[in-house]
C-alpha cells in the first residue's frame, strides 16, 4: 500500500480543496519518535508519558524525565509535540501512584485524578517538561488526561502557567467533558479527543473485554454526536457572556484510534477536528483518503455518520461515500 499511486509519503496533509488537517504521530519515547520522524509526522500529537514510570517502585527524578522528554523534543525542532500527563490506572496500573484495589479501576482515582492526593508526581512531571521544553527547539503542548470537571481544567492550566509550559490543554476522555467542551476550552488551550476512553465511557463498555468489541467503536454514533458537541464547544468559546468576544476558536485534535481509521477520519475532520495524531504506519493512508475529499464532502459524510441509526450503519453510510476505499485496496 505504501508504494500505491495515490498514497504519498506521509506527513502533512490537506483535503481536496487546500483545507489544512494536521497528521501528528502517537508515541511513547524517543524510539517512537524515530519512527515518527521517519514517517514525516507533522509533529507528535500525544506523547504517552507512561513508559518511563512502568515497572519501578517509585517515581523517577525531575532529572531523569527531564531527560527522557529532551530526547523525543529534540527530534522534532520547530515541530508541535504535546505531551500527555501521566495516564495511570485502569489499563496502566501503576502500584505506586493508584491506590487500590478499587471496584471499578476504569472509574476510579486514575489519571489526572491521582494528582488530587499525591500533586507531587504531577508537578515534578510539569517541571521536567518545563526544563526539557526550554533546552528544546520544538514547540511543547502539555495535556492532562481524563478531565471530568471545569476545576480540573482549571488547577492543570494553572499548574502549567506557572512553569511557563503553554499552550495547555486537557484530553476530551469523558462524556462530561465533551458536553461541556465550551467551559472546559474557556479555561484551556485546546483540547484532543481521546476517542480510546470517551468510547469505553460513552458506552459503558470495559476498553479491555474483548466480549464488548462491538460496542467499543468510535463509529457508534452517541460517541461521534460527543466529537461534535466538543467541536462546537471549541467554536462557541468566542461567543459567551462571559469570555472574551475576540477569543478565536481552540483547536481540537483526536488522538485515539479513531484518528488512523482514514474513513474516520473524514468524519472527524467533516465535524471541525483540525489535527488527527495516530500510529505512524497509519499516517499515509489517512493522508490519501483526505485528499480524496473536500471539506464540504467531509461535512456531508460527517452529517451521514451522525444520522446514522447503528455503529453499523454509520460505517457503511460513510465507506459508500468514499470510492477511493475501493481504489487503495
Ligand atoms: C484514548 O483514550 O483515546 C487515548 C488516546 O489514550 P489511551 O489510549 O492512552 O488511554
Ligand atoms: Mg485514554
Amino acid at each position: 500500500l505504501q508504494n500505491h499511486p495515490l498514497v504519498h509519503g506521509g506527513g502533512g496533509a490537506s483535503l481536496a480543496d487546500g483545507t489544512a488537517v494536521q497528521l501528528l504521530a502517537n508515541i511513547g519515547g524517543a524510539q517512537d519518535a524515530l519512527v515518527a520522524e521517519a514517517a514525516h509526522a507533522d509533529g507528535v500529537g500525544l506523547f504517552r508519558t507512561e513508559f518511563l514510570f512502568l515497572d519501578r517502585e517509585s517515581a523517577p527524578g525531575v532529572q531523569e524525565q527531564a531527560e527522557a522528554s529532551g530526547a523525543v523534543f529534540s527530534r522534532f525542532p520547530g515541530r508541535k509535540v504535546v505531551v500527555r500527563t501521566l495516564d495511570a490506572g485502569a489499563d496502566k496500573p501503576l502500584p505506586f501512584l493508584v491506590a487500590g484495589p478499587e471496584p471499578n479501576p476504569a472509574l476510579g482515582v486514575r489519571a489526572y485524578r491521582t494528582s488530587w492526593e499525591r500533586p507531587s508526581v504531577l508537578t515534578d512531571q510539569l517541571d521536567a517538561i518545563a526544563v526539557a521544553a526550554a533546552a528544546a527547539q520544538a514547540e511543547v503542548w502539555v495535556m492532562a488526561p481524563m478531565i471530568s470537571t471545569v476545576e480540573d481544567t482549571e488547577d492543570f492550566v494553572a499548574l502549567c502557567r506557572a512553569r511557563g509550559l503553554g499552550p495547555a490543554g486537557i484530553m476530551v476522555e469523558t462524556p462530561s467533558a465533551a458536553i461541556t467542551a465550551d467551559r472546559h476550552l474557556a479555561a484551556c488551550d485546546f483540547a484532543s479527543i481521546g476517542t480510546n476512553d470517551l468510547t469505553q465511557y460513552t458506552m459503558a463498555a470495559d476498553r479491555q473485554l474483548g466480549a464488548l468489541a462491538h460496542l467499543n467503536t468510535p463509529w457508534q454514533p452517541a460517541v461521534l454526536a460527543l466529537v461534535r458537541s466538543t467541536c462546537e464547544g471549541a467554536r462557541r468559546v468566542g461567543e459567551g457572556p462571559t469570555v472574551d468576544s475576540a477569543v478565536a476558536d481552540k483547536p481540537v485534535g483526536v488522538c485515539g484510534e479513531a484518528a488512523g481509521d482514514p474513513a474516520l477520519a473524514v468524519v472527524l475532520g467533516g465535524l471541525g477536528v483540525s489535527s488527527l495524531s495516530m500510529a505512524p504506519r497509519s499516517l499515509p493512508l489517512v493522508a490519501a483518503v483526505l485528499a480524496s475529499v473536500t471539506m464540504e464532502q467531509a461535512k456531508e459524510l460527517a452529517a451521514r455518520a451522525l444520522a446514522a441509526r447503528t455503529a453499523a450503519e454509520c460505517r457503511d453510510a460513510v465507506r459508500a461515500g468514499l470510492p477511493i476505499l475501493g481504489d487503495l485496496g
